[in-house]
């Protein structure tokens, strides 16, 4: 049976798993989202035993109907393979009661390597099923993340370009060396006098510029997208979830059957759809607990049923997550609003015009499944050091603020299910802030010493990472204001 994929803004149109991977974002400015989600057809005692990219195969093949199973298992042993630092990709670390899934083995030490190792591989399979001529042109906003690991996804990847955008001051200074010393010929990066939500805007206005589209076409060129509203980023993101489930049961922490909860530090809600995708496809999942720091906005919206931009924008030591408008929440909303695009585009277009939008009781009502929960910068680097004191476990700031929301939802609701926590970076990658919460003496050293000092509290080896970027040379030094974007891009394909 072959799935299709439809807009959230308009149902009329169809379209294939591989067609909505190479678009991107459908023309409308809707995202695609499958017409249902399937169930896994396997039992859960059957995956316990397989592996890594045994079970990204079992989740995938139900979402990517029209990829052959030569495609798809050639995809995922290129993606998941020792590009990873460790061959379970996604270990699930126990910690006193608490399980961190770690999504920061791979490329770039974050959870985006999760997806982006395997997206450049589903486009060009998916280039080649629908006999696209054109060099594909991979446009991304980064909050800092995303951009390295697309970029290390994309590096050299025959037919493709990328052309990464991320905001001057808003991003680590490790993150920031990552990406200007990115190697490979098709590879492109530029700071922005601005914030992350102007990278991101200034990215969907291209993707829905159609005139630029024109252009691109006279001169053999197509815009996709590696931003976490491809859906052949999300898809990838929800075979972790079930891989934990899977290796809980096989270590005999749960029961059969027996529900957890999952905490998910969130910025574009990528991370956390996927986890609800999961459970919708069998896994029992209790709660989905949405953790914010400071940039509130998601925390609000379940508290209060109205989404609103319109505020202070933070900048956190959690940068990925410093984020107003989180694209991936459209795909729920449509779901809650049953799957009713007419109602979904309205009040994505009240987003626009007012930068904010008001969901109905009904929606409201069905939003039960998710918890939400923030911690202010305090907090995040204060369970930093309690975490580490007690145990000896060192996280980074975001997961950081997932491990506080996981503990004050436990001490509030009194629900005392299993917990797994999505780890989305290692704490090297963010070594100053956490450095600085374990102890204020680190305030006025300088980062790279302290990457020496992280790996000798917390025994854990200085990923392969960090240590590529300690001698690179910077390759890319290109800015531009936020209005230039659209000739930057122009000027870098010299269209
Ligand atoms: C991207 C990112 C997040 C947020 O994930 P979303 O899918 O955008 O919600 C959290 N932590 C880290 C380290 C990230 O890179």
């Amino acid at each position: 049976m072959n799935l299709h994929y439809k807009s959230t803004r308009n149902s009329d149109r169809k379209v294939t798993a591989s067609e909505a991977i190479l678009k991107g974002l459908a023309p409308d400015g809707g995202l695609f989202v499958p017409e249902e989600i399937p169930k896994l057809d396997i039992s859960l005692d059957e995956l316990k035993d397989m592996t890594y990219q045994q079970t990204a195969y079992e989740v995938m093949k139900l979402f990517l109907t029209d990829f052959t199973e030569e495609e798809l298992k050639d995809c995922i042993n290129k993606a998941y393979d020792s590009k990873f630092d460790t061959e379970e990709i996604a270990p699930l670390v126990k910690i006193k009661d608490t399980y961190y899934l770690e999504l920061f083995h791979g490329a770039t030490i974050a959870f985006k390597d999760m997806a982006l190792s395997i997206l450049p591989h589903l486009m060009t399979t998916s280039a080649r099923k629908n006999q696209a001529d054109k060099e594909i042109v991979i446009l991304a906003a980064t909050s800092g993340d995303t951009g390295k690991a697309a970029m290390a996804g994309f590096a050299d990847v025959e037919g493709t370009r990328i052309i990464v955008f991320y905001p001057k001051n808003g991003v680590s200074k490790v993150q920031e060396l990552q990406m200007v010393t990115q190697k490979g010929k098709n590879v492109d990066v530029v700071a922005i006098h601005g914030n992350f939500d102007n990278a991101q805007s200034g990215v969907k206005a291209m993707f829905e510029d159609v005139e630029l589209a024109k252009e691109l076409a006279g001169k053999g060129y197509q815009f996709s997208s590696a931003n976490s509203i491809n859906i052949g980023r999300l898809v990838p993101q929800i075979v972790y979830y079930v891989y934990a489930y899977a290796k809980l049961l096989a270590n005999d922490e749960v029961q059969d059957g027996e529900k957890i909860n999952v905490v998910v530090p969130t910025g574009n809600f990528g991370n956390i759809l996927a986890a609800y995708y999961a459970k919708n496809m069998g896994i029992p999942i209790e709660k989905l607990i949405c953790a914010s720091n400071e940039n509130k906005v998601l925390f609000d919206f379940f508290e209060s049923g109205t989404y609103d931009k319109n505020r202070e924008f933070v900048l956190t030591t959690s940068p990925s997550m410093d984020i107003l408008i989180s694209s991936n929440l459209e795909r729920l909303i449509y779901l809650v609003a049953g799957q009713d695009s007419e109602k979904t585009k309205a009040l994505m277009e009240e987003l626009k015009a007012d930068g904010s939008y008001t969901i109905t009781e009904d929606m409201k009502e069905r939003l039960a499944d998710f918890a939400a929960g923030y911690a202010d910068e305090k907090e995040t680097a204060a369970n930093i050091k309690a975490v580490y004191e007690e145990t000896g476990y060192v996280m980074d700031t975001h997961t950081s603020v997932a491990s506080y929301v996981c503990r004050s939802y436990r001490e509030e609701s009194k629900d005392d299910k299993k917990c797994v926590i999505a780890s989305t970076a290692s704490p090297y990658k963010f070594v100053k802030s956490v450095m600085t919460a374990i102890d204020d003496k680190y305030e006025g050293a300088d980062e790279f010493s302290l990457l020496k000092e992280l790996q000798e509290i917390s025994r854990v080896d200085m990923p392969q990472a960090i240590q590529e970027i300690l001698d690179a040379k910077v390759l890319h030094t290109l800015e531009c204001d936020v209005d230039m974007m659209k000739d930057t891009v122009k000027g870098i394909l010299k269209i």
